[in-house]
């Protein structure tokens, strides 16, 4: 099963990965995206987290 996290002290809240996968991220009052669970049905996470512009998110 895949591994998802998100570096809290590199994001930088853009929403871009909930926005891609609401599934698995979600965004919270700290301003920064949390992870819910670590695989969607639909969504290539890898790609998801390439899309990151700061390069927070690893999948593993
Ligand atoms: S795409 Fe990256 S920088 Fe933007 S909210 Fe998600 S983890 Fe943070």
């Amino acid at each position: 099963m895949a591994k998802v996290v998100v570096d809290a002290a590199t994001c930088v809240g853009c929403g871009l990965c909930e926005q891609n996968c609401p599934e698995v991220f979600e965004m919270k009052d700290d301003g920064i995206a949390h992870v819910k669970t670590h695989t969607c049905a639909s969504c290539d996470l890898k790609e998801v987290a390439g899309q990151c512009p700061v390069t927070a998110i690893t999948v593993s």
